[in-house]
């Protein structure tokens, strides 16, 4: 399902949601923004649960149905999606199981998916005989994502699916969002204001300011970029695509070819020839303008300065090229002038390898 929206939608209050965004059929799309940008509100529009009124300008069509338009409105209902919101309603009164099948038994529309599949990708076989009042919010949050899978969705909005959620168990459920994402054929609209969730699970990304779009793209484009980073602070990071070349069982590293160069990681649990997203740290890199030996750093790459921050900070990001891909370097002022960086410049950035994998699910 792939869902078109051009929205100009004015509130009482002064906000203006003035967007245009094409939801791809496949893939994770985030709307990424801080909180009051209009994130919620376009992922409402999207659903159905939320109209506008005469005065606004909204059309949304999905393949070749409009859903909204001046003359139509196609009820949420009717649109074959599935809505996951920050604090779940799942039903009290029954079990984990329970949930699952009362959704299996109502779905209201066919989506081919094989409900054991769905509960292996999120790993759901141990919660099934649980109250839902004995599950974590992480736990919640993954059965709502089945349930409404199972419901038979053909594109799910999540609204800050985590925003309630403890940093621990955050990242405990990441990776199997993740998987479930690399196998689903259905979209997701993700919305969060987390950017570290942004890295590990996007794959297009608007990012919202004040109703607008301000920049879109690929993940992989985007992430790398300084205007997206500047704000992260310690958050700052790059997503590469990397290939594992091979596994070294003596060390538990794997070979990733990045770009014609090796990166060494622990990814003993992907096959070699697969691709992998890599996340790197800003704060976890380092610049030198010679080749550093005698380091205990494995991962040392030859890039080339494309550009770095202006601020009058004590620190800078950098951002550096290798071929096509682009990963950021935070760096102190005083280092920027001292190894005198120019844009164009080789330098050998130093990276440290535990930062690397994307975190997977061991299984
Ligand atoms: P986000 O999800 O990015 O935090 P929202 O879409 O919730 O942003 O809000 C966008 C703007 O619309 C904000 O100015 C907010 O105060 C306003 N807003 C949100 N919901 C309503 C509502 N139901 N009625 C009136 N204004 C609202
Ligand atoms: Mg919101």
């Amino acid at each position: 399902m792939e869902i078109t929206a051009d929205i100009h939608l004015t509130r009482n209050a002064g906000f203006i949601l003035d967007v245009d965004i094409t939801v791809r059929p496949r893939g994770i799309t985030a709307l990424y923004g801080p909180s009051g940008s209009g994130k919620s509100t376009l992922l409402r529009l999207l659903a159905g649960l939320e109209r506008g009124t005469d005065k606004d300008r909204i059309r949304i069509t999905s393949e070749n149905t409009v859903w909204q338009d001046e003359t139509t409105f196609v009820p949420p209902e009717k649109r074959g999606i599935g809505f996951v919101f920050q604090q779940q309603q799942l039903f009290p009164h029954l079990t984990v199981q329970g949930n699952l099948h009362f959704a299996l038994n109502r779905q209201h529309t066919q989506n081919d998916l094989d409900a054991d599949q769905v509960y292996e990708w999120l790993h759901l076989m141990p919660l099934m005989g649980k109250e839902i009042y004995q599950l974590s919010g992480g736990e919640a949050q993954r059965v709502a994502i089945a349930r409404v899978l199972l419901n038979g969705a053909k594109c799910i909005l999540l609204d800050e699916p985590l925003g309630s959620i403890d940093t621990a168990s955050r990242s405990r459920i990441l990776p199997y969002l993740d998987r479930l994402h690399r196998n689903l054929q259905i979209p997701m609209v993700y919305v969060t204001h987390s950017y570290e969730e942004i890295t590990y699970l996007a794959d297009y990304l608007f990012v919202l300011d004040e109703g607008k779009i301000k920049s879109k793209g690929s993940l992989l484009e985007l992430s790398s970029t300084l205007e997206l980073n500047s704000v992260e602070g310690e958050s700052a990071a790059a997503v590469i695509q990397c290939t594992v070349a091979k596994h070294d069982l003596t060390y538990h590293l794997s070979e990733l070819d990045f770009e014609g160069a090796t990166i060494f990681v622990n990814a003993e649990n992907y096959r070699v020839d697969e691709s992998l997203r890599v996340r790197i740290p800003a704060r976890d890199v380092s610049i030198a303008t010679t080749q550093p030996d005698n380091s205990s750093i494995l991962n040392v790459l030859e890039v080339e300065v494309v550009s770095f921050e202006e601020n009058p900070g004590p620190s800078v990001l950098v951002r550096l090229r290798r071929n096509k891909q682009f990963i950021l370097a935070r760096i102190t002022k005083k280092s920027l002038n001292i190894l005198n960086l120019q844009r164009g410049q080789k330098v050998y950035a130093q990276i440290k390898s535990v930062a690397l994998l994307m975190e997977n699910t061991g299984e």
